[in-house]
């Protein structure tokens, strides 16, 4: 079953002992099977709470607001249970540090068995061919020999591809990938993205991939979401992004140095001045501090959602249709 998903005015906020973080606020994302969705932006911009609130899996001092449905089902009707199936059956999230996912004292192969726990209708010999083989799609050789080791005994770039191969034995309708590269050199990112392009040609169901590397983004996904401060500035086809962008923060990122979103880069350019304090979001637009089209209004009321096309909209007082 693969599905669509939409969140609305998704706000997620983290309650610390300093106060509220603002995390994620009035957020709309929406996505259909078969694409592949990029969300990108500055570190500390609520790309990992975004996609961690998506697959159900956020800590114990998150509070959210709006809501989320997968395939039509909101999926905070759910009952814990149920909703413990559909993060197991339907919805995987790679996580941005694939050594979390694995416990250090079990094999690879013991854990992605019981990755595949919601299948009563395997054996553990069935579940083990299964994972043999699912390794062999990601492009790890001597699958059988490999899933006698030990998380610590592979690479980087091979730990990462087992997080992959975990996250689609359980046939998701929806696989999420945060910073799938970052933790990797050179090659082994290359190794990695070129196994996302193959998914993506064999693949159904949605994927998000969350990077901060815009040539990862411009290369993967049909759709993009830029985010800042906690929200969604700029959304639109992956074209529109690039080459027709709008908010004024997508452009300064893009106009750092267009040349350089070809490159890989170890954190997004820089723009002048800093993330506002997330404890106390600003009452206007997030971006106005630093933007050098900020006017009367831009200090005090919310953006409008300014729809450039059908699919492509900046949340900005100084664009026109
Ligand atoms: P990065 O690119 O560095 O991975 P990100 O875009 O994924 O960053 P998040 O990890 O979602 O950003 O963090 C958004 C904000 O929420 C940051 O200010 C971060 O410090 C804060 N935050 C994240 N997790 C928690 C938590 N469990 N408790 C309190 N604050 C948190
Ligand atoms: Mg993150």
């Amino acid at each position: 079953m693969s599905g669509s998903l939409a969140a609305r005015d998704l706000s997620v906020r983290y309650e610390t002992p300093h106060g509220s973080v603002y995390a994620l606020r009035h957020v709309d994302i929406e996505a259909h099977p078969g694409e592949v969705i990029g969300i990108v932006g500055e570190s500390g911009c609520g790309k990992s709470t975004l996609v961690t609130a998506l697959a159900n899996l956020l800590p114990a001092n998150a509070r959210i607001d709006g809501s989320i449905s997968y395939n039509g089902v909101d999926l905070a009707k759910l009952d814990a249970h149920r909703q413990r199936l559909l993060r197991g059956d339907e919805i995987a999230l790679v996580s941005q540090d694939p050594m979390t996912a694995f416990n250090p004292v079990l094999t690879i192969g013991d854990q992605l068995v019981d990755f595949q726990h919601h299948r009563k209708d395997l054996g553990r010999a069935q579940k083990r061919a299964r994972i043999a083989a699912m390794l062999g799609r990601v492009g790890i050789a001597d699958a059988e020999r490999r899933m006698d080791c030990y998380p610590h005994e592979l690479s980087g770039g091979m730990r990462q591809r087992v997080a992959i191969a975990a996250a689609l034995l359980t046939d998701p309708g929806l696989l999420i990938a945060d910073e799938p590269t970052t933790a990797l050199d050179v090659t082994m990112e290359a190794q990695i993205i070129h196994l996302l392009r193959e998914l993506r040609r064999e693949y159904n169901g949605i994927v998000i991939v969350v990077s901060h590397h815009l040539g990862v983004i411009a290369e993967l996904c049909d759709r993009v979401y830029v985010m800042y401060a906690g929200e969604v500035v700029e959304d639109g086809e992956v074209d529109a992004i690039f080459h027709d962008a709008r908010h004024p923060y997508t452009q300064a990122l893009l106009a750092c140095d267009p040349a350089r979103f070809q490159e890989r880069l170890d954190r997004l350019p820089t723009i002048p001045g800093s993330l506002p304090n997330l404890t106390q979001p600003p009452s206007g637009c997030v971006y106005a501090p630093r933007c050098d089209r900020a006017f009367a209004p831009c200090g005090s009321v919310v953006p409008p959602r300014v729809k450039l096309s059908a699919s492509h909209i900046a949340r900005c007082h100084a664009v026109t249709p």
